[in-house]
């Protein structure tokens, strides 16, 4: 007998280059994941006030209100256009969630090491996936997989009213912890640490999930924790990886879109103590 088959299944790139045996690239480190990639090249910006060699960390609280509006000009000028996104990316304090040695590179669209080998997901990353997902709907109950430090839950929360983020890493989970009890978004955004391969069956089902590490596949649970009419985005891939848009059409139906060019850190299964 065949095994059942995944809602989505078809042929599909990434299983192809499952074969490679790397998780990431070529010349890719866990460092300059969770980011978008413009042909072969990392996407960079040129060099802007917010992207010189920056102040102390100390002094960056006085600044950082300037350099996060510079951050979400930006996001503009790239086209982030939903205004709930770019306001709760406004709020929410980058600097906050990464290394103090990080702290004045917190405003350059680029991911950034958090410990454990994991990244803070690039600023254009977060901002697309977000308004991709929350697109002409106003969702109350979100799950995230891959919570890391924190800092998408924390955009999350400043407008929906429920955010369920898992992180399999216990330092990470520590430190997301950590985090989020210091911002505004504290008490909206609820973390488990655990597999998030496996989704949050008793909290489902969601009005969005998304997902910050890349499978060689979505994990077939989340499909079935998403609420008819709601969207899941997450990147898939191993070497070569993309966004895909999910959306659940009905009870058994699911309809697939193939978005950018990425580069994620992996989805990786169990926990790690
Ligand atoms: N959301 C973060 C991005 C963190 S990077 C941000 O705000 O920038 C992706 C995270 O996914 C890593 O911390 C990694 O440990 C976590 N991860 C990978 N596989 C996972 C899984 N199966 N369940 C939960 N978290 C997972």
């Amino acid at each position: 007998m065949n095994k059942p088959r995944h809602p989505l299944d078809k042929p599909l790139r990434a299983a192809r280059s499952a074969a490679t045996g790397s998780a990431l690239g070529p010349g890719y480190s866990a460092a300059n994941s969770n980011t978008r990639i413009h042909g072969p090249r990392p996407f960079t910006l040129p060099q802007s006030p917010a992207q010189a060699p920056a102040a102390p960390a100390a002094n960056l609280g006085l600044n950082s209100d300037r350099l996060r509006l510079q951050m979400v000009h930006r996001l503009r000028e790239q086209g982030i256009v939903d205004e709930r996104v770019l306001s709760a990316m406004q709020a929410v304090p980058r600097h906050l969630f990464v290394d103090q040695g990080l702290a004045s590179r917190a405003y350059e669209d680029a991911a950034l090491p958090i410990g454990y080998g994991q990244t803070i997901s690039q600023p254009w990353v977060v901002a697309h996936m977000l308004s991709v997902m929350c697109d002409g709907r106003s969702p109350v109950r979100v799950l995230e997989i891959g919570a890391g430090c924190g800092y998408q839950a924390a955009v999350l929360a400043q407008f929906v009213p429920e955010v369920h983020a898992i992180e399999r890493v216990r330092g990470l989970y520590e430190q997301a912890r950590l985090n989020l009890a210091q911002g505004r978004a504290r008490g909206r955004v609820r973390l488990t640490f655990g597999d998030g391969m496996q989704g949050l069956e008793h909290r489902a089902p969601f009005d969005g999930i998304v997902v910050a590490a890349a499978g060689v596949k979505i994990p077939e649970a989340l499909l079935h924790q998403l609420a008819v009419g709601a969207r899941l985005i997450a990147p898939e891939g191993t070497a070569h990886q993309r966004l895909i848009l999910i959306e659940r059409t009905g009870p058994s139906s699911w309809h697939r879109l193939e978005l950018e060019d990425v580069r994620f850190v992996p989805l990786r299964p169990g926990t790690q103590t």
